[in-house]
Parts: structure tokens; sequence; C-alpha cells
């Protein structure tokens, strides 16, 4: 069977095909002249795979009082958990089985039959091992929300901070962002458009009440509607220009870790759950009804991003999906340069009924 580079979003397993340097058409995908994978001729990609299913065991090797809801059909996780592939579930199971054909031969349950993890189910090794310890994501929302703000106990900061590791990304002195402020025709000052300063410091995803942060986005346009800037207002948008190099954490490559990626396959998969839920959290569109206490949860992670040293994260715009913004801790570090005042002359709104 062959399939390519373009058959995978992983960028392991693309890389690895790419250095083959096989070009060709593409039969599962369709892609023309692409770089190649012969399941027939190459093994390069066996192992890597193989080490993958290695964490998985299929029901008849599950405990009887396994919980079946930690149970999941091999191509759904490669495809939902993962996301390796870039091509529908039907032909994942044909290629993946194409790819591991001696595995599948000795051991067909993996591919067929529902499987899980061992280490899902075993609390000692999520009590060390998950971010959440043997909490989820909600019951730690629940706690800081309404029970111990400051001193819970529900997170592994050192697991944390071994995948905030795997995703930081540093920014160049120079680096040009933008942030805007609606305002009057005549617009605001250069020196009015930095951060609040800590008084006048709000509640905010990436900071608490009486902490100045600043948030910036990658272009103007982003910056409209991060602000949700309404027709027929006035907006003074600044360009920041950041002073030296810094490292961030990166929230939107924090969901994309791909399986290969080096982190131990067991401990990433029992936090992939945990991994998604935080990057979602930190981009989530906030609602007009949203108190202080929905910043809380994002609060807490960015407060320990900070007292790491990172200077500040990187999170998708849900406004703008080509966008993004950066919440930087010391607003000293970006310098205002330049402003103009736009015309907000329309906007777009897009929305669903949610009942019929
Ligand atoms: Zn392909």
């Amino acid at each position: 069977m062959i399939c390519c580079n373009r058959c995978f979003k992983d960028v392991e397993i693309k890389a690895i095909i790419k250095s083959l340097n096989v070009t060709g058409d593409c039969k599962t995908c369709n892609g023309k002249n692409v770089y190649i994978y012969d399941t027939t001729i190459h093994g390069q990609l066996v192992d890597v795979f193989n080490e993958l299913l290695e964490v998985y065991l299929p029901t008849n090797h599950l405990p009887d009082d396994y919980p079946r809801e930690k149970m999941n059909l091999l191509k759904d996780e490669l495809y939902e958990k993962w996301g390796i592939f870039n091509i529908d579930k039907e032909k994942i199971y044909t290629l993946i089985t194409n790819i591991c054909y001696e595995k599948y031969n000795e051991y067909p349950e993996i591919f067929d039959s529902p499987i899980s993890i061992m280490k899902l189910n075993d609390n000692e090794y999520l009590q060390g091992n998950s971010i959440t310890k043997t909490h989820s994501w909600e019951h730690f929302v629940k706690e800081i929300q309404t029970n111990n703000r400051f001193h819970t106990d529900y997170i592994n900061t050192n697991v944390l901070d071994m995948f905030c590791g795997n995703v930081k990304k540093t920014y160049k002195g120079g680096t040009i962002l933008y942030r805007a402020r609606i305002s009057t025709e005549d617009g605001f000052t250069i020196s009015e458009m930095g951060a609040p300063p800590s008084n006048k410091a709000s509640d905010g995803r990436a900071n608490p009440l009486g902490i100045s942060c600043l948030y910036l986005a990658s272009d103007r346009e982003t910056t409209l509607h991060e602000i949700k800037a309404g027709a027929y207002d006035y907006v003074t948008i600044g360009e920041f220009e950041l002073q030296e190099d810094i490292d961030v954490i990166d929230f939107i490559a924090l969901d994309k870790i791909g399986p290969f990626s080096g982190i131990d396959m067991t401990l990433h998969a029992i936090n992939k759950e945990n991994t998604q839920k935080i990057g979602n959290e930190i981009a989530k569109p906030l609602r007009r009804n949203d108190g202080p206490l929905d910043y809380l949860p994002t609060q807490y992670i960015t407060d320990f991003i900070k007292s790491k040293g990172y200077k500040g994260i990187k999170y998708k715009s849900t406004m703008n999906k080509d966008g993004y913004n950066l919440a930087i801790f010391n607003p000293g570090l970006f310098q205002c340069r330049d402003i103009c005042v736009y015309d907000v002359r329309g906007i777009k709104y897009d929305s669903v009924p949610l009942y019929d």
C-alpha cells in the first residue's frame, strides 16, 4: 500500500517519509507528485507505530472490571486523540494494518477490538504522572473556584513544567505585534496604548486583578476581533516592538505535540486530555456574563508559567482563526512605536440557532 507525507499531520512522521526522498502519486489521499511511502518496500514507520501500539492493551487483556468508557478503537485513538493522520478513519484502519502488517497478523485484537491504557485506571500512577493527578480538569476548576484557591494540591507542577518545556517558543527582539483600544476619533497617544498600570489592571485570562499584563495580537484585524469592536467605533491600534529576545509558552503547540516527540508515550497518553483542555481553556472565548471566577484556572496555569521565568503565553484567537495572541507578563518588554486610528465601517456576525 502506498501512502505519502500528506496522508499525515504528525510532523515527525512527515519528516521520516520526506527523508526517504521517493516521489510519486499517492493512491490513499490522491496526492500527485508527493513524497511517498510504500508499505511493501519501506519499513521506517513499523517500529515507530509498534512503539505506540505497545502502550495499549485490547479488551481481552484488560481486567474484567476495567471501565468501558476508557476504551476506544485504535483508529479513533490515532485520529482523534493523537491527530496523526490527515485521512478519514476507514483509510486509517487499512493503512495502519498495512504499515504494521506483522503485528496485525500476530495480534489483530489491538487493531480490531476496543483498547485502552492500563495506567489510565491506575491511581498511583496518575497521582505522580498526570498533570491533574487523579482528578479531572473539571474537578480542578471546581476546586480552585469554590474551595481552595492558592494552595490547591490538584496539579503536578513538575509534569506541567515538562510539557511547557516542549512548547517553548522564542520571539526575537524587533518582533512587531499589535494592541487595540476603542477610542474617539482623535485616538490615544502612544503613551496611552500600553497595558493598564497595576492599580488599574482588571482580571484577564493571563493575569489576576491588580497585576499588569500586556495583551497583544499577531495582526491588526485580530486586535479588532479581540476587543469586540462594534460598527462605527473608532479604534486606536498601536504597533508594539519587542525590545529583546524572549521565551514564551505556546499553547497552540501544546495541543499538537505528537506521540513521537520524545515524551514517554504512556505519560503523554494519559495527559493528552489534560493538555487539550488547558489549551482550549486558555483560548476560550469569553462571554458577556463571564465573571472573574471563569479566569481562575488559566490564571493559575499562567502564574505557574510566570514563576518558571517564561515571559508570556501564546494562544489562538478564537475570534479570528488566522490570528494569535500573546499575553506578556512584563509589559515593558514591548514598546509602542506607532499608532493609527481606524473607523470600523462594519462587522460580520456568525451565529447558529441553539434550539429549533
Ligand atoms: Zn497521501
